[in-house]
């Protein structure tokens, strides 16, 4: 499988290169040369196969020949067996809808399910081998965690977590920064989500940073996290043998994105439906045609808390008629301007697949109330987006909404809205007792090279 960036066809890179490197030299995103559709005989095919099995079968598709499938499949299964439940994920049907909860990895988000399977990846692909290699990553809360338990103590790999200084929740807070290993850094930079995403693009754009700490990124940006995340919706598809909408909680849109693919892939399916919170630059762009950029607005979800979707630029490769000239041209809008249009050709495909809704705070902490006095089951603030915004969707079909964290990590949140705290899962038992250790650093993205270059001495 060869991969070129949305910005420049003629690039040829491996899956084991693009894993590695995250971003493209250019500044755009790796997409694979072709992506296999699956016919119906196909589909029947897979359809009776277990989550690791499924799982093997798609993601192999994308990683030939770098790795092969025997190979794969001790690796995926490996990634899972720390799950609290043996099929990965759950489905429930709660009223109307069905819930899809992908948040029983160790960190209780859904991030764990690609990141688990990235860091074997690592080990597999022998990225780190000959020279230790320095993974900056920037989190907007449930990333970072499920990066660190995936990565935590691996051989020559060091982990630089930047989250959001006081802009996570507390739980989100601790999981990364009690793990105690001394492979991991966590940097609290005072700014929001899309400083921090900036500052790490900003290292990888830089050539001699980036070759000099052997710089690798495992943000939902990496190919890998998507082809990971495509699995779910296939497995839901078999498991309710029937077409459904899915509405996803989105941020940097690469949950939403992994179901495009699926879509491509020729799994039927009805409507994407993109849930965000007040910042809604998604659901505009969606509904208007135009990408325009505001403040970061700090909310109850704050895992969303986004205006650049850094992935949104696959789609719009896509929908530009995969010419790399119109993504540069939209990409320079962006940068010189905060904000571009897209043409209505464009809009049109995009509106044919993707519906969006924005649910603010308020909402949201009515849904989960009126949820949990419905039906007795707690969502958490970003599940909850998805299941508002499923309500005013209209179609015939059915929808699956992405559970994408699980509530005991935004407790607070869920207190507001009910008045009862959620009690305390399993894999993070131990949270209370354990000791915080993070620094806290200028939004200045030297700084935070100086102090990345003081550690790895
Ligand atoms: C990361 C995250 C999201 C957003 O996912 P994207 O792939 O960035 O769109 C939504 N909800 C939770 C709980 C998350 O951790």
């Amino acid at each position: 499988m060869r991969y070129f960036s949305t910005r420049d066809k003629k690039l040829n890179f491996s899956f084991r290169e693009i894993f590695s490197r995250g971003l493209a030299p250019d500044g755009g995103l790796f997409i694979p040369s072709e992506i296999k559709k699956y016919s119906d005989s196909e589909l029947k095919s897979l359809q009776d196969l277990s989550y690791t099995d499924l799982a093997t079968e798609i993601i192999s598709n994308f990683c030939s020949p770098d790795l092969d499938k025997q190979k794969l499949k001790i690796l995926v299964s490996k990634a899972y067996n720390n799950f609290a439940t043996k099929e990965v994920v759950k489905i429930k049907k709660v009223g109307d809808i069905y819930l899809l909860e992908l948040y029983h990895g160790p960190t209780l988000a859904f991030k764990d399910i690609a990141m688990q399977v990235i860091g074997n990846l690592y080990d597999e692909l022998n990225i780190a081998d000959k020279k230790k290699v320095n993974i900056v990553v920037a989190t907007s809360g449930d990333t970072g965690s499920a990066a660190i338990s995936a990565l935590n103590d691996r051989n020559n790999i060091n982990v630089f977590v930047l989250h959001p200084h006081n802009k996570i929740s507390k739980t989100q807070r601790k999981i990364m920064t009690t793990i105690g290993s001394t492979n991991i850094y966590n940097i609290a930079i005072k700014g929001n989500f899309d400083d921090c995403q900036k500052i790490v693009k900003e290292m990888f754009s830089d050539n001699r940073f980036r070759e000099k700490i052997n710089m690798s990124g495992v943000n939902s940006i990496n190919w890998a996290r998507i082809i990971c995340q495509i699995v779910y919706y296939f497995y839901t598809y078999f498991k309710l043998s029937k077409k459904t909408n899915f509405a996803v909680p989105t941020g940097n849109f690469g949950d939403i994105y992994a179901g495009y693919v699926a879509k491509k892939m020729g799994l039927p399916m009805g409507k994407l439906i993109v849930a965000t919170n007040q910042n809604d630059i998604l659901t505009r762009t969606i509904n208007s045609g135009e990408y325009k950029l505001s403040e970061v607005r700090s909310t109850l979800t704050p895992s969303m808390d986004i205006q650049i979707s850094s992935n949104f630029e696959r789609l719009l490769f896509d929908i530009s008629e995969r010419s790399e000239k119109k993504v540069i041209n939209l990409m320079n809008d962006l940068q010189n301007q905060g904000s571009f249009s897209l043409e209505e050709k464009a809009v049109n495909i995009i509106k044919d697949i993707f519906d969006a809704e924005a649910i603010d705070d308020d909402e949201t902490i009515r849904i989960i109330r009126d949820f949990f006095n419905n039906f007795g089951f707690i969502l958490d603030p970003h599940t909850a987006t998805a299941v508002g915004a499923s309500y005013k969707v209209k179609n015939s079909l059915s929808t699956v909404v992405l559970g994408t964290a699980h509530p005991y990590k935004f407790a607070d949140t869920v207190k507001i809205a009910i008045n009862r705290d959620v009690s305390t899962p399993n894999q993070i038992a131990e949270l209370p007792k354990k000791k915080e250790k993070f620094d806290i650093l200028d939004n200045n993205l030297q700084k935070v090279k100086n102090y990345i270059l003081e550690k790895i001495q």
